[in-house]
């Protein structure tokens, strides 16, 4: 069978050619306008020589060169791999030795980094995309022009609905950097399932400032829209003002995002902008407190946060709270069509169902990954009679929806006690002066592990240590309330805006 991705870009394109695609910068750009120029970007790959199968780094922010390159190497049946852009030359080297990738696509203003990366790793040729109003090529690299010179094919490759499209690094449960292999149809299924679950329309214009570099941004934001014809904004960084203004100028309708940016946006001043067309918020990535939830809908009205759950290697939405009827606050949902999910003990015995009941999350369906790239033990070790270990520890109700509780590697164990951080972060959500929690466990000779809150004090707000210990103590059990409170003034976070424990962990030891 013939399958390729890129046919949903296509079929879009025939059936609306002048709709606005993607919003970006100061410039809009059609269905047919992105459909004509990936064209040309696969064309020139394969007259580089590249062949179906070859892997293409891509190391952009969110701006509309994304989508020609992630369309054109989709077409030309070669492999995404998409790089951070923050990722240091050390860093760039290893994924690109890693997944042997033929070309490196940059961004002007990065380009040192990829062009040092790109000696080291087979001296791998590298385009830069130049800054809008400039026309200069940073040393070492070749015009990103270079890819659109050709004469459009128009041909879309045969490839098959179990060839990778995609190798999404990430760290997974533990280790280095591991590239989740994502299929057509994985990716395909993923889009469609979650775009029919939150319901969107074509006239719903999305908000993409989720990087699409991570899974997340790619299927649940960028693979949604194109697959139901609808319209990006896209936003190369999570800064307030940029994101504001193009929530306004562009009336999104739906925003996707990350905890945090939600709890931004809600103590963000948005008086002067117009957001009445917002009616769908996706949360994912982390567990969104049930606090930020309520007081987000209460500034936004008629807008509601469903929340949802998925990983690199599961291709995005795993697990969805589906609408304000059917979703449990504090719960990840459901698992979507197509996906079975099982809670299971260490021995992989399905437990079940209640809060008393806390295992692994494991996965097994349609969005499952083939596998990491060249690397069968990794997937060996996740991947057992089938089904895939995510590492997340949580419970199932009686109605089977599913609830985090924590990472396996971020629970805490107090004096032998287990102690989930997402417990407590909750309560310290809920403190008036506080405005992000991350709790994290320290090594403690007499206990194993001590439990320590770091928190972020709302401007202008005070409080001590022994306040925010006290609060904790009189909503949580004994083994469970900090014993320890580090102010900062800001949380380490990772590109998505998920909190960076691990640095945290260090910073406290
Ligand atoms: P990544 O592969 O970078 O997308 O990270 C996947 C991880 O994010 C999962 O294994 C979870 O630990 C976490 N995650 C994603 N969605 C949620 C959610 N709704 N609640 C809690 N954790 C989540």
């Amino acid at each position: 069978m013939t399958f390729n991705l890129a046919t949903m870009l296509r079929e879009a394109r025939h059936t609306a050619p002048d709709k606005p695609l993607c919003h970006s910068r100061d410039a809009t750009f059609t269905y047919e306008q992105i459909d004509e120029a990936s064209g040309r970007v696969a064309a020139a790959l394969l007259a580089l020589g590249l062949e179906r199968g070859d892997r293409v780094a891509v190391q952009l922010p969110n701006l509309p060169e994304f989508l020609l390159c992630y369309f054109g190497i989709l077409k030309a049946g070669l492999i995404l791999v998409p790089l951070n852009p923050l990722l240091k030359a050390r860093e760039i080297a290893y994924h690109l030795e890693d997944s042997g990738a033929r070309i490196l696509v940059t961004y002007a203003p990065l380009a040192g980094e990829g062009v040092e990366a790109a000696q080291t790793a087979d001296k791998v040729p590298v385009y830069a995309v130049t800054l809008p109003g400039t026309a200069d090529v940073p040393a070492g690299t070749l015009p990103f022009e270079d890819l659109l010179d050709a004469a459009d094919s128009g041909d879309i490759a045969p490839t098959n609905a179990d060839d990778t499209a995609v190798v999404l690094y990430t760290s997974g449960t533990t280790g280095r950097p591991k590239g989740a292999e994502l299929t057509h149809f994985q990716l395909y299924m993923n889009c469609t399932v979650s775009g029919n679950l939150f319901g969107i329309r074509e006239d719903d214009v999305v908000l993409a400032v989720l990087p699409l570099f991570h899974v997340f941004g790619l299927s649940s934001v960028l693979n949604v829209v194109v697959r139901f014809g609808g319209t990006l904004a896209l936003v190369p960084r999570f800064e307030i003002t940029p994101v504001l203004d193009a929530m306004a100028e562009h009336r999104c309708t739906i925003f996707s995002g990350v905890p945090t940016m939600f709890f931004a946006l809600l103590h963000a001043d948005t008086a002067r902008h117009d957001l009445s067309a917002l009616r769908v918020g996706c949360s994912g990535g982390a567990a969104i407190p049930g606090e930020v939830i309520r007081a987000f809908e209460e500034k936004f009205p008629g807008t509601v946060i469903l929340e949802g759950y998925g990983l690199s290697e599961s291709a995005s939405t795993t697990t969805f709270n589906i609408s304000a009827e059917q979703r449990k606050v504090g719960s990840i949902g459901k698992p979507v069509w197509g996906v079975e999910t099982r809670v299971v003990d260490d021995a992989d015995r399905t437990l079940p169902p209640g809060p008393e009941h806390v295992g692994e999350i494991v996965i097994r369906g349609h969005n499952m990954m083939k596998g990491y790239w060249n690397d069968p033990e990794a997937t060996a070790e996740v991947v057992r009679d089938g089904w895939f270990h995510t590492g997340d520890l949580g419970y199932a109700d009686e109605d089977g929806y599913l609830y985090i509780v924590d990472r396996k590697k971020d629970m805490v164990i107090r004096g032998g006690f287990n102690v989930y951080p997402r417990e407590v972060e909750e309560v310290l959500y809920t403190h008036p002066a506080i405005a992000a929690a991350a709790v994290i466990g320290r090594a403690d000779e007499r206990l194993g592990e001590e439990v320590v809150a770091c928190v972020v004090l709302k401007a202008g707000a005070q409080t001590d240590e022994e306040e925010v210990i006290a609060y904790c103590r009189e909503r949580l059990a004994a083994y469970k309330y900090p014993r320890e409170v580090r102010f900062f003034s800001t949380l380490p976070m990772g590109p998505t805006g998920k909190i960076l424990k691990k640095e945290l962990r260090t910073a406290v030891q």
